[in-house]
């Protein structure tokens, strides 16, 4: 994939929801290309300076890490917090970017994306989102219902969905 092979922040546009997707998906093509998870990437912007503050991608950090928690963490680092202060040291208004809608419940019993960033849902207000999860591993995710009821707007930034399920699935095994 083009964006890929040279510098992903140069690519956006002040203030283009799709230019920050477009950074989460080369984010994503960092992600280790596995049958069991997918290729996410996440990137959190301070929409008041148009600035990334941090990002992540699926299995960055040790563990099976996903790409809203990698983020959140990279935050943390960032601000010198442990994540249970990071509320207090992030900027007022964060947005999150990511390909995919955040995890709404882990198989293998970890705290769910969905539950990380409503524990700072006093700072991500808006999530924007490239494509629902598909039915493969957890079927009705109901991340878009928790994240409304925490008072966090969810946004579909369209037009990316078929690169974004192409990177996400990359080592999965293809239907005949
Ligand atoms: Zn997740």
């Amino acid at each position: 994939m083009a964006e890929s092979t040279h510098s992903p922040i140069a690519d956006v546009q002040p203030g283009s929801h799709k230019g920050y997707m477009r950074l989460a998906l080369s984010v994503a093509t960092r992600s280790p290309p596995k049958p069991t998870n997918y290729r996410v990437g996440a990137v959190a912007v301070d929409p008041a300076k148009d600035e990334v503050l941090a990002t992540g991608f699926t299995l960055e950090l040790p563990g099976n890490t996903h790409a809203e928690q990698c983020c959140i963490e990279k935050l943390a680092r960032k601000y010198s917090v442990t994540t249970e202060y990071l509320s207090d040291a992030l900027p007022d208004v964060v947005a999150l970017y990511t390909t995919m809608e955040p995890c709404s419940l882990r198989l293998s019993g970890n705290t769910p994306c969905v539950d990380r960033i409503i524990a700072i849902s006093n700072r991500i207000k808006i999530v924007y989102v490239g494509v629902r999860e598909p039915e493969t591993f957890v079927s009705d995710n109901s991340s878009y219902r928790k994240l409304f009821e925490a008072g966090i707007q969810v946004v579909h930034v369209k037009g990316l969905e078929d690169d974004i399920l192409q990177v996400a699935t990359a080592g999965h095994e293809k239907r005949a």
